[in-house]
């Protein structure tokens, strides 16, 4: 193999490799979190890149991204089908043969056998090693990994399946990279999330946390319903922590109860712990939400403990039956209304017995919409057997999937707001 022309040292490039991942329907996710892990070891990310199957993009691609970071990170294409050609391109790169490993040959027969059935021919291939290719072991598929290092570069080839990749990353890629001597001070992240708040009032309450911390890059970002605010140090975990740690109470300070959590937290995650600590449950009641309030609270393991039920209460009939909008308020306020709201709400908690009601109803369009009651109005309410009550009108701009979403957002930070006795009155 020729030398790298001129790599940056400390630097990484990844590739991933599948057809698929050029294909409408797939992502590459494993260069997300691949760039993580190398940041915070100090690694930063120069290139990365995605190719097919196909052998003149391999064999094009892996010098190209050795020519510009000494370290080259691919997953895929390690499976024994005919189309899995990311060792062979390597060894061609590097010039290295492919050798038969026995004792890796007599693993892959074990694991067929546990299973019941003999090992197709093709599984063989995966018994190949490139010679001189440190074998990183996949405790959790049947593909191992390699680490080869020859003219200055080091590639790492891992499996495309995400569990065996981040497996095999943090047990075995690590510790030879920090024993390699590969790693310098790590870049660490750390985003804080609000829900239900507008970007831009987000963005002018921590205007001067920003100016406080001139060298720290700060990244506000908007996702529907909800916004993150994303910043990094540098330096040893500790080192960096500290740092981050100040922003953070910096960042609390400046929106005063509105952060709900931070990096993997979510909002129905946050909300059931809160729910869960406090001893409390939840009945909902959903016109216009039609049952997404109820999916994310139950997206969440374990959510048994404190949710009871939810009456998804579409037609004013529904309304009436099921948690007992009173035929007035449905004539005089109509479907879309705080009245109606509030009735869905007491209904909701009386009628499953929970301690906590939460109730959504608006026009979430694109048709339905009037001079009096645009599309985009919705009205929530909260009924708790302490005698809370909190309701919220929005006017809210978007598709019918975006106001939809903005809706079970804002019910689930009223109801964190409410379990946490943080007063909620609507800065909206
Ligand atoms: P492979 O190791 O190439 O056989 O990939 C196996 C499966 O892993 C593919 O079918 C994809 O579903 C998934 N996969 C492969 N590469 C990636 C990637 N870069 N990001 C996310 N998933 C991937
Ligand atoms: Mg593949």
């Amino acid at each position: 193999m020729s030398a790298p022309a001129h790599p940056r040292p400390g630097t990484a490039s990844i590739l991933a490799v599948g057809s698929e991942l050029l294909g409408t329907t797939r992502l590459d996710t494993n260069s997300l979190y691949l760039t993580g892990r190398l940041e915070a070891l100090g690694i930063g990310v120069v290139r990365k890149a995605c190719v097919g199957d196909g052998w003149n993009e391999l064999l094009a691609e892996i010098p190209l991204a050795l020519s510009r970071a000494p370290l080259l990170v691919v997953t895929g294409g390690l499976g024994p089908t005919d189309d899995d050609r990311t060792k062979e391109a390597v060894a061609r790169v590097f010039d290295r043969p492919l050798v038969r490993d026995e004792a890796i040959l007599r693993g892959l027969q074990e694991r067929f056998r546990r299973r019941g059935i003999d090992m197709p021919k093709v599984n063989e291939k995966q018994a190949d090693v490139i010679e001189g290719a440190v074998v990183l072991a996949n405790p959790r598929g049947s593909a191992p990994g390699f680490l080869v290092t020859a003219g200055g570069g080091t590639v790492v080839l891992l499996p495309g399946v995400p569990t065996e990749m981040k497996g095999m990353w943090v047990e075995t890629v690590e510790p030879l990279l920090v024993c390699g001597g590969a790693t310098g001070a790590g870049l660490h992240r750390r985003t804080l999330k609000v829900a239900a708040m507008p970007e831009s009032l987000v963005e002018t309450l921590v205007k001067p946390v920003y100016a406080a911390y001139p060298d720290v890059p700060f990244t506000i970002l908007a996702a529907p319903g909800e916004v993150q605010l994303q910043f990094a140090a540098r330096g040893t975990p500790e080192e960096a922590f500290r740092v981050l740690d100040r922003i953070e109470s910096d960042f609390h300070k400046a929106l005063s109860g509105e952060i709900f959590g931070r990096d993997d937290d979510t909002l129905e995650g946050v909300v059931g712990d809160l729910l869960r600590l406090k001893s409390q449950s939840l009945a909902l009641a959903e016109s216009c939400t039609g049952g997404q309030l109820a999916g994310r609270v139950t997206d969440i393991p374990g959510s048994s403990d404190y949710f009871l039920g939810a009456a998804v209460t579409y037609a004013n009939a529904a309304k009436a039956d099921l948690v007992g909008v009173s035929a007035a308020t449905l004539e005089r306020h109509g479907a879309v209304s705080e009245e109606t709201a509030r009735e869905m709400a007491l209904g909701a908690r009386k009628r499953f017995g929970a301690t906590v009601g939460l109730a959504t109803t608006g026009i979430a369009g694109p048709g339905g919409g009037t001079p009096e009651k645009p599309v985009g109005t919705v009205h929530i309410a909260l009924d708790a057997a302490d005698g809370t009550r909190v309701h919220k009108r929005l006017l809210l701009l978007g598709d019918r999937a975006l106001i939809r979403r903005w809706t079970t957002s804002t019910a689930l930070g009223m109801l964190r707001k409410h379990l946490l006795g943080i007063p909620d009155g609507g800065r909206r």
